[in-house]
């Protein structure tokens, strides 16, 4: 990984740990003083509660001096719900206070300006490879209440080409199990609402071939093999090797024949696949590198093949894919080659050609496909049209993804315009610098609103958060924002609400809206749309996608 990245992630880190401290801390006070007035044993468990994620999370992050507090007064609360201990309520809230207060202590020494130590600790941590080995396919659901650690793995099992879906509520995972397929579940145990055992449990009583995977600061032994025995695949504790985490969730992929590896061939079209075209782009970015070869990337996709497939039925549709696909692999140079990236989105690469000279190649294909043939079973003509978006490689360091995402900021760029033609990344310019657009967060979720807000601040947007729908509503109309993520079931009103009113304002009408519906259900999208809303998220999102539906919605051609 690049030293500047590096050294940006691991400022974001600190941030994002710091930021979720302070409100840990609050809550903590809080239940120190409800259990002053009135001493409960839910009130010790929040509190353990509190130790155990301090422990957790700082350990991973390599905070050790922090780390070794929050075990040691877990511990300690763990005692006094032994029984055993005869300590006064007074005394106990006065140990657990200094606790907290030695915690408070160094996340204010951490948040001096420069932090060298923690700058070290992240960056062993993480280390190089961010762009390496997106070679594996399967989905993966992680939930865990401590958004540092979802940001975290998010990110690792995103590199290695993973589907990944996060939730910090673990009341929300059975929903999601009935609604997709998962390949499998890393499981947090200490969670609010439900426990990991609990709902280890609920899953095993519907589902027992999904694999899970225990990840969890608590490293007793009696633990491990309650888990193991209550059905969970794997039990790893925090803080965790990252190559071992990931060798173990392949293994355990590659064990129940779901993760995919090393497939180059698409099945249906005879196009490589998404797979291999990483190792192929890291060959065309050396010889940039070397003697200065540039390439080009081209993302093509089909117009309106949802109508083609509604119309025809998905036989035909799979007969356009072969054809298209026949057609483009005919009509490039032998050294071009074409990769089906999934259902009707295709990418092109060129080496050593010009976002220009693609251009070129691009439009006189259309020519051809326009004039070419479709005809299923000898039914009748399919009109078929594509749109595409070129970016070219324009300097060394340059990552794959950001080439690979300028591409498909072009091609979406070509939709908007009307379709069937070809946009250079070069023409599409954002409306406004990123971070003069304010971006709104209508959201029921802390843990949740909080990860997005820190990941769309780092990429220089101006970051609201609102937890109710009036506040949505006062503070949309104030901000006027270019864009809103508003959650379906936000209290009070609800989200449909909020984008009513936002959309009916004439102030507000031309804020995006993005709506989290909670699972994906036919009336409650289509009541979205009516309201005005131009795209939609299912939950858990992955970030990624979501990233990439805002970046779309806020792009502009010149
Ligand atoms: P747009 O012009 O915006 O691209 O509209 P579209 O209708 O083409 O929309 P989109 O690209 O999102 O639709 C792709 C559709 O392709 C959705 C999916 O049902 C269908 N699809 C995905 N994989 C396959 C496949 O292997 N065979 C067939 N027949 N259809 C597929
Ligand atoms: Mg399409």
């Amino acid at each position: 990984m690049l030293q500047k990245e590096q050294k940006e992630l691991a400022e974001k880190w600190r941030v994002m740990f710091l930021e979720e401290m302070d409100i840990k801390i609050n809550k903590a006070l809080q239940d120190l003083m409800s259990y002053l007035l009135q001493p409960s044993r839910d009130c010790l468990s929040e509190l353990k509660n509190f130790f155990h994620t301090v422990k957790g999370t700082a350990l991973t992050l390599g905070f050790k001096e922090i780390g070794k507090l929050g075990e040691k007064y877990q511990q300690y609360v763990d005692g006094v719900m032994d029984d055993r201990s005869d300590i006064s309520t007074d005394k106990i809230v006065y140990d657990l206070f200094m606790g907290m207060a030695q915690i408070y202590q160094k996340i204010q020494e951490l948040k001096e300006e420069s932090h060298p130590d923690t700058d070290q600790a992240v960056k062993s941590y993480i280390e190089d490879d961010q762009y390496q080995n997106m070679t594996k396919s399967g989905r993966l659901l992680i939930v865990d209440d401590d958004i540092v650690i979802l940001d975290y793995l998010e990110k690792l099992f995103t590199q290695q080409g993973y589907d990944v879906h996060i939730s910090s509520k673990s009341t929300e995972v059975m929903n999601v199990i009935r609604s997709s397929n998962l390949d499998l579940i890393l499981l947090d145990i200490m969670m609010p609402g439900k426990n990991g055992f609990e709902v280890l449990e609920q899953i095993r009583s519907e589902r027992l071939d999904i694999p899970i995977i225990f990840l969890t600061s608590q490293n007793l032994p009696e633990e491990r093999i309650k888990a193991l025995k209550a059905g969970a695949d794997d039990y790893i504790t925090k803080p965790f090797d990252k190559d071992e985490l990931i060798a173990r969730v392949d293994r355990i992929l590659e064990r129940t024949g779901k993760g995919k590896t090393h497939v180059f061939i698409d099945e249906l079209t005879g196009t490589y696949t998404k797979k291999y075209f990483r190792k192929r782009a890291e060959e065309e970015i050396d010889k940039f590198i070397k003697d200065g070869r540039v390439f080009s990337v081209v993302f093509i996709d089909i117009d309106d093949f949802k109508y083609i497939n509604d119309t025809y039925g998905h036989l035909a549709g799979d007969y356009v894919l072969k054809e298209f696909s026949r057609i483009l692999m005919k009509n490039l140079r032998e050294s071009d080659q074409l990769y089906r990236f999934g259902g009707d989105e295709f990418l092109a690469l060129f080496p050593e050609t010009t976002a220009e000279q693609a251009f070129e190649v691009i439009e006189r294909i259309r020519r051809i496909v326009a004039q070419s043939d479709f005809r299923y079973k000898n039914w009748e003509t399919i009109f078929v049209s594509y749109s595409a978006g070129i970016e070219q490689i324009s300097y060394v360091d340059q990552p794959i993804e950001q080439i690979l995402e300028n591409a498909d900021v072009a091609l979406y760029a070509a939709k908007k315009a009307g379709r069937c033609r070809t946009v250079l990344s070069s023409q599409v310019k954002e409306s406004l610098p990123s971070f003069t657009k304010a971006i709104l967060i209508a959201g029921v979720e802390s843990v949740m609103n909080q990860l997005i807000k820190i990941r769309l601040i780092s990429q220089n947007y101006n970051v609201q958060v609102a937890s109710n729908s009036t506040q949505a509503i006062e503070l949309g109309m104030n901000i006027k924002p270019s864009l809103m993520i508003i959650d379906l079931s936000i209290p009070d009103q609800g989200g449909l609400e909020v984008c009513r009113c936002i959309k009916e304002s004439l102030e507000t009408k031309d804020t995006k809206i993005i709506m989290a519906i909670p699972r994906m259900n036919k009336d409650d999208i289509i009541r979205c749309f009516e309201l005005g809303a131009d795209d939609y998220v299912v939950k858990p999102f992955s970030l990624f996608e979501l990233e990439m539906k805002i970046k779309n919605l806020l792009i502009e051609v010149k």
